[in-house]
């Protein structure tokens, strides 16, 4: 009998998360140096000066605990939000508060609805609690958002057992988004009892006038949770901090199953620290905005689709099977993300580097692509 048979049913069925190919795993595997990663939507420029002032200046509290209540990080996103910071929880990246959302609202006999092509950790965290999923339609490939997550199949595919919708905005790894009325009416149309967890794990890299920020519609919606995470923009996912916004009460269920020093002491002063430094912020979205137009006229040139995206990735349709791309691009040195896991076989996720990092990917395409 294999150990894993021990394990409770659900968690033997559960397919693990795959991460981006770490650099120095290609290191290793090929002997060579020199790697370009757009593989994780990491921010090409680091992160901010400010943030890594804070932590040089924090060093010598290494040997205390945390503040297990994070109250500076929490007031300092409250009043940036002008909301309560009761309202405010703390996660070892916004992964951290999916899970949490997951321990304290679904478990066996209830169900999560998200989108087909939706984040992975929204199927991993409901299997993991014993919690069923339901699978909403998504657009179809000929819709003006294809691949996009549908609003309404969102809100029909929800039933007596759901507890908690996801849905990210914009999505990853579709980089599709949902406009403000869609997403105001997907919050009338679902029943009070059903937290709706609007992931905007990207949005400050999104420029279109119609995007929603719905963190300002909490006081009109108790069951409404926003997460956001200092991964992306800030540029800070090797220090796992990222939120939720909610109802105060929410909240309080939130930290109940919350780890008493779920975000270290490191973290909470870079993210502080970064909150405040708008600069680096506009600088990182007008890098990424460019990017986007780069790569989306290289692709158009080349012939090849890919799927409207307002975050900081495209996901490019490769008319082939995408994996055996993905590994002739790694023996070029450069890491992307096969995205057959999320149902798109032939697609490749392409974090917006540097100008010249995208030259050298599309370089390194058309090699492998023969083009
Ligand atoms: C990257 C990402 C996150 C955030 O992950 P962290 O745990 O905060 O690093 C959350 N949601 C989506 C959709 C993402 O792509």
């Amino acid at each position: 009998m294999s150990l894993i048979e021990l394990a409770l049913p659900n968690i033997q069925r559960l397919a693990p998360y795959v991460p981006g190919k770490p650099i120095e795993e290609l290191e290793r595997e090929l002997g060579i140096t020199d790697i370009l990663k757009l593989a994780s939507n990491e921010n090409p420029l680091g992160a901010s000066q400010r943030a890594r002032a804070a932590i040089d200046a924090a060093l010598h509290a290494l040997a205390l605990y945390p503040d297990g209540s994070g109250f500076r990080l929490r007031q300092a996103i409250a009043r940036r939000q002008g909301l309560s910071a009761e309202g405010v929880t703390l996660g070892n990246g916004s992964n951290d508060v999916l899970d949490l959302i997951a321990r304290a609202y679904l478990g066996p006999g209830r169900e999560a609805v998200f989108s087909e092509h939706a984040f992975a950790v929204y199927p991993i965290a409901t299997q993991s609690v014993g919690a069923d999923a339901r699978v909403a339609r998504a657009h179809g490939m000929d819709h003006p958002m294809p691949y996009g997550s549908d609003p309404q199949a969102l809100a029909d595919a929800v039933g007596p057992r759901t507890r908690v919708l996801f849905v990210a905005n914009p999505n990853n790894p579709t980089g599709t988004w949902i406009g403000r009325e869609a997403l105001r009416a997907l919050l009338d149309a679902v029943p009070a009892h059903v937290l709706v967890v609007v992931d905007e794990a990207y949005t400050d890299y999104v420029e279109d006038p119609d995007f929603p920020d719905a963190a300002a519609w909490l006081p009109d919606y108790p069951n409404l949770i926003v997460t956001r995470t200092f991964s992306k923009i800030h540029g800070l996912a090797a220090l796992r901090v990222g939120y939720a916004l909610s109802h105060p009460s929410v909240a309080d269920a939130l930290n109940r199953v919350r780890q008493p020093f779920n975000v270290n002491t490191l973290a909470l002063i870079a993210a502080e620290a970064a909150l405040e430094d708008t600069e680096h912020l506009q600088r990182s979205r007008e890098l990424n905005t460019r990017g986007l137009a780069q790569l989306k006229a290289a692709f158009a040139e080349r012939g090849l689709g890919y799927i409207p995206s307002v975050a900081n990735f495209l996901t490019v349709d490769v008319a082939r099977p995408a994996q055996p791309v993905f590994e002739a691009l790694l023996r070029e040195g450069v890491i992307v993300r096969p995205v057959a896991n999320y149902g798109l076989p032939n697609h490749l996720r392409v974090t917006i580097g540097r100008a010249q990092e995208n030259a050298r990917f599309l370089t390194a395409l058309d090699k492998v692509l023969g083009l």
